[in-house]
């Protein structure tokens, strides 16, 4: 009895988070967002002052991760170590370490079975940079999402600007192509679509048009 997964991966800022909660609404599906357990370690490491390059010290945080991801009604909320940090991994910094430990091949490692413990009836969407590659290469649906660095970059600057936070584009762009480059190409787990993969290109598109483009995809297979 296979359980089906559907991954989506690619680029920060293309809307994958956006996307795949929307799909796990729409087919009633679980959730990974596995970005966050890379944030979580981060604010982990953060924590206990483990330098971020330190990866005999990384692995048994990511192991012994005390992290629970508590769903009620509508909102969810990421517990690590009884405290919520919910709001604490969504900063810039935090991703920007998040990225640097998501870098370390032994951690990737120590993370595949909490990640793959996600699959469970009556199925599940993966949202990450290497769901469709590593982490459920079986996948029966493989999305890969992705936008010009310059359309993620403004989304991002009106985003922060909602927030009424005060941005700097140019900036941000800089940011997103020094995480696109680290993450591409790093030696472990790259940013690549799965051979198998359907490539959204949504630089042009809004969210229900790649939703609805998704779902047409995701419903030919499941
Ligand atoms: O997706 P999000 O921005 O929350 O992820 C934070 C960082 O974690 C990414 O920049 C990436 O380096 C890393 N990550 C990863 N593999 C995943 C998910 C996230 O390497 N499956």
């Amino acid at each position: 009895q296979l359980i089906p997964v559907v991954t989506v991966d690619g680029p920060s800022g293309a809307g994958k988070g956006t996307l795949s909660s929307l799909l796990a609404k729409e087919l009633q599906w679980h959730f990974l967002d596995s970005g966050a357990i890379y944030r979580v370690l981060a604010v982990a490491a953060l924590h206990h002052d483990i330098p971020v390059d330190d990866e005999p010290s990384i692995v048994p945080l990511a192991t012994g991760l005390d992290v629970s991801f508590e769903t009620d009604g509508e909102s969810s909320r990421i517990i690590l170590e009884g405290e919520d940090v919910t709001d604490d991994i969504r900063t810039e910094q935090v991703g920007a370490v998040a990225s640097q430990v998501a870098a370390l091949p032994r951690v990737r490692e120590a993370l595949l079975r909490r990640q793959r413990a996600f699959q469970q009836e009556p199925g599940l969407v993966a949202d990450g940079r290497d769901m469709g590659t590593v982490v459920f290469p079986d996948a029966q649906v493989k999305l890969f999402l992705t936008a010009s660095a310059e359309a993620r970059a403004e989304r991002r600057y009106s985003q922060l600007k909602d927030k009424g936070m005060d941005v700097n584009i140019a900036r941000l762009l800089t940011d997103i192509k020094a995480r696109d480059e680290r993450d591409t190409q790093r030696a472990v787990a790259p940013l690549v679509p799965a051979e198998d993969a359907v490539v959204i290109d949504s630089t042009h598109l809004d969210i229900t048009q790649v939703f609805e483009k998704a779902m047409e995809i995701v419903r030919t297979k499941v």
